[in-house]
């Protein structure tokens, strides 16, 4: 990972090693669709608010992607330039302008002419939030709605170390400025309200219900939920380690947030156990080298198969795994116990990480899928008439510039809906 750049001479001279190639393989590769070259080109003349009003435009969580965005398989992977050096640095060139111009100002907000019609958007996080903006700037009221703060994973899920407070609100502020939020619980009732004063609605409530770990002991106290842990870390100064050995059980980024948040809280020991092996983990390799660097132990083939303990966590009988010829649903290998391979390992504390589905009690309302996520066509339309949804509640867990590409392919659905060009 590339050191941020720290001034504007050091963004304009990467910024003019860029191809300005004609076919745009970084667009191609953004679920975004930012206009890469476009905004490079931007910095390359001193222009830093054209640059940052060019991201944002297409992408509403333009400061937050900048900061986290994996680019290691979207647009850099593919950047032309990697065929003579390195490819261009295109997170770092973008997080520089966007937050180059939230720190000096916003430009004057663009109001958009109104179409006279109304979408409500219930989930607040990146999905959400893309396609309220998308639809806002296709002339849309829109409404937005969610039981906490805008920000969604970002704001109570991504570690601080890795996304600040500020970072964050820079993207809110300039969003805030194209529709209205409204904190609010939604049940059915207040879902089937909202369904009846609005022309369209948009489901994008993401997951917020972790996975139990289904073995004996997952009870005990001291068994962390990886959601709540995440949160109650980000939310502040008080927060501490949740164990001295803490044992966190997964191969996804949650699960290698958790462990690296748990060791920079002060745990002395903090093992990650994954059942597969570290080609089928799905994490962003920067960030697994970055765990092993702050002392995460990752065990590999390993499988936790009771949690111990007389009241509280006391250690974790594990037993060692290899991978069978068979797939998943997800391509992978399916892990297989190796018989008399258990051992115990000692842990005060565990933190299962192992998926989460969707919890929003209204969801009943809709067909769903085997997994439980929302079941929705190509055009992101639900069973239930003139309802779309989109985002991790309808295929799990992507990343955060994969859920706005979803808000804004369905905002675009949603107006064809409305416009009479498609019949969901
Ligand atoms: Fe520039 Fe790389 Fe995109 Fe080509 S692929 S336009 S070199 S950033």
């Amino acid at each position: 990972m590339m050191l941020p750049f720290r001034s504007d001479r050091q963004t304009r001279v990467e910024a003019e090693r860029c191809l300005q190639c004609y076919d745009a393989p970084c667009t191609a590769a953004c679920p975004a669709q930012i206009d890469v070259p476009g905004f490079i080109a931007m910095i390359r003349s001193g222009n830093l608010t054209g640059a940052a009003e060019t991201v944002k435009t297409a992408n509403a969580l333009a400061n937050v992607c900048g900061k986290i965005c994996p680019e290691e398989i979207f647009c850099q992977s593919v950047c032309t330039r990697s065929k003579q050096d390195t490819p261009i640095a295109i997170r770092e060139l973008h997080f520089y302008a966007t937050l180059h111009e939230s720190r000096h100002g916003y430009s004057t907000p663009r109001f958009f002419s109104r179409n006279g019609r109304s979408v409500a958007v219930v989930g607040a996080g990146p999905a959400g939030l893309a396609c309220a903006f998308e639809l806002a700037k296709l002339g849309y009221q829109v409404d937005l709605f969610d039981r906490r703060l805008p920000g969604g994973v970002p704001r109570y899920s991504i570690p601080s170390f890795r996304l600040s407070e500020e970072e964050l609100n820079c993207d809110i502020t300039f969003l805030s400025r194209y529709f209205q939020f409204q904190k609010a619980v939604i049940d059915e009732v207040r879902f089937r309200e909202i369904e009846n004063s609005h022309d369209a609605v948009f489901i994008a409530v993401g997951l917020t219900m972790d996975k139990p770990l289904p073995i004996p002991g997952a009870q005990l106290q001291g068994v962390i939920p990886v959601l709540s842990f995440l949160e109650s870390a980000r939310e502040g100064a008080d927060a501490s380690a949740p164990g001295k050995r803490v044992i966190v059980v997964g191969g996804g980024n949650v699960s290698l947030d958790a462990a690296a948040t748990a060791k920079r809280l002060g745990s002395d020991e903090v093992v990650l156990m994954y059942r597969r092996g570290e080609k089928e983990m799905r994490v962003w390799s920067g960030e697994l080298k970055e765990a092993r660097q702050q002392g995460v132990q990752i065990q590999f083939f390993t499988t936790p198969i009771e949690i111990f303990g007389r009241n509280r966590v006391q250690g974790v009988k594990c037993r060692r795994t290899r991978l069978s010829d068979e797939r998943d649903a997800t391509g992978r290998p399916l892990p297989l116990d190796v018989d008399g391979s258990e051992f115990d390992l000692e842990a005060d504390a565990v933190i299962p990480a192992i998926g989460q589905v969707p919890g929003a009690n209204f969801l009943r309302l809709f067909e769903r899928t085997l997994q439980g996520y929302l079941k929705v066509n190509d055009s992101f339309a639900t069973s239930r008439g003139h309802v779309f949804a989109g985002g991790d509640v309808v295929g799990g867990e992507g990343t955060i510039v994969q859920s706005v590409g979803h808000g804004k392919k369905a905002a675009h659905c949603i107006h064809r809906y409305l416009s009479g060009e498609m019949d969901p």
